[in-house]
């Protein structure tokens, strides 16, 4: 056990906190569970506790006792019940970068072995297929299959300018593989010169750093920088937005990175993608990771306005006060009911607006929002930016 997962930083702005609260008014994971315990104020404060609490300096100064073993396993349950939606971040007065507090607390409660059991089935899958599913990576790219005409060469080509980075929920969840599905299409008719990497995409790595077991980071990052050179490629296109930002914040600045909501906008403005008339009134949810962690908040209401015939209704939380779908965080694997209430909490919001549609830009805020809504028979479209433009393509 050790207070070295924290930089000096993350300690100082510790320090801050004025107790204010307004971070636990606009937590997804307290409003669905009605548990305070969840909040960010009350992390920071066990947080503090513990880290007095341990060997050293700090534990002679305040003359705490280590914390036990059934404390540690309390606090560390409320650690991995949370989302990294951000949005405390957004809303802390003091500026306390509260997302990446999370991240650290996750590594150190897996250093000091108290997290659920469920991070070491992440661990394996990932050690060894090097996806976070345990799925054959092998078969990362066999989605291509299910077009109508899939291509020859499966969309894996020696070289092209671009390489079409799909992630792992992309290429082995159903629900989600309309999203690649789509975006190929797109890409295609478009005449983009793309590639796909097939079995040589390894997960970007994200799933590592919401897990606290960064310590496989650098041999994911260090293979895909490798394949992507192979193939010649200047550019790397994300339709993940948590690949995307893992990308933008992990990652060297070796290529050009683009979201598919910023890469479609581009591509209609240079009118290389006709559109046809849908009549259609739809809403938007900003993925947390794209909106408030990327800035990513006008490209994608670009691209649903340019459909002739749309109407775009906001949600009342929207852009950086958007509320989190419930799928981020690895909450599912560990509360599911808590990821389900909160996935619920954001269906009553989207239903309120009478849109017919939600549009996102996230194959996770898709699976989320669309198992809930199928489960609960609910008369709602939900649909990934890129199957929207997919749906208005013209003949
Ligand atoms: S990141 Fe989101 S879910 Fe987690 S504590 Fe902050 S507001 Fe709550
Ligand atoms: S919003 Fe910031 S300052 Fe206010 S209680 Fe939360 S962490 Fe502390």
């Amino acid at each position: 056990m050790s207070n070295q997962d924290y930089s000096v930083k993350q300690l100082l702005e510790m320090g801050a906190c004025t107790n204010c609260q307004v971070c636990a008014d606009v937590c997804p994971a307290v409003t669905a569970s009605e548990n305070g315990a969840l909040s960010a104020i009350s992390r920071m404060k066990g947080l503090a506790q513990i880290l007095k609490g341990r060997g050293g300096l700090l534990r002679k100064l305040f003359g705490r006792k280590p914390p036990s073993g059934e404390a540690f396993d309390r606090f560390s349950d409320t650690v991995f019940r949370c989302t990294l939606c951000g949005n405390c971040q957004e809303v802390c007065p003091v500026g306390i970068h509260l997302k990446d507090l999370w991240l650290s607390l996750r590594q150190d409660m897996v250093h000091s072995g108290h997290y659920p059991k469920k991070i070491d089935m992440i661990r394996d899958n990932l050690d060894g297929k090097h996806n976070v599913f345990g799925e054959d990576n092998e078969e990362r790219a066999e989605w291509v299959d299910d077009m109508d005409e899939p291509p020859d060469d499966g969309y894996i080509r020696d070289k092209a300018d671009i390489v079409y980075f799909t992630g792992c929920t992309a290429a082995y969840f159903p629900l989600a593989q309309k999203i690649p599905l789509a975006l190929t299409e797109i890409l295609d008719r478009s005449g983009v010169d793309f590639t796909l990497l097939g079995e040589a995409e390894w997960c970007c790595g994200f799933p590592m750093l919401g897990a606290g077991v960064k310590d496989m980071f650098q041999d994911f990052m260090t293979h895909n920088l490798s394949v992507i050179r192979e193939k010649g490629a200047t550019e790397v296109l994300f339709a993940c937005p948590s690949c995307y930002a893992t990308w933008r914040e992990h990652y060297p600045d070796e290529f050009k990175i683009r979201h598919a909501s910023q890469f479609l906008m581009d591509l209609i403005k240079n009118g290389r993608v006709p559109l046809k008339e849908l009549d259609l009134t739809v809403t938007y949810h900003d993925p947390c990771d794209l909106g408030r962690g990327a800035r990513v908040f006008d490209e994608p209401r670009e691209v649903i306005r340019a459909i002739p015939g749309i109407r775009f209704v906001e949600l009342p939380h929207n852009r950086e006060n958007c509320v989190c779908c419930g799928g981020g965080g690895n909450l599912e694997m560990v509360d599911a009911k808590l990821s389900a209430r909160i996935a619920e909490q954001k269906i009553q919001e989207i239903l309120s607006t009478g849109a017919d549609a939600v549009v996102t830009s996230c194959q996770q805020c898709v699976r989320t929002m669309m198992t809930y809504v199928r489960r609960n028979k609910i008369a709602l479209d939900v649909l990934d930016i890129t199957q929207l433009i997919r749906r208005a393509l013209a003949e």
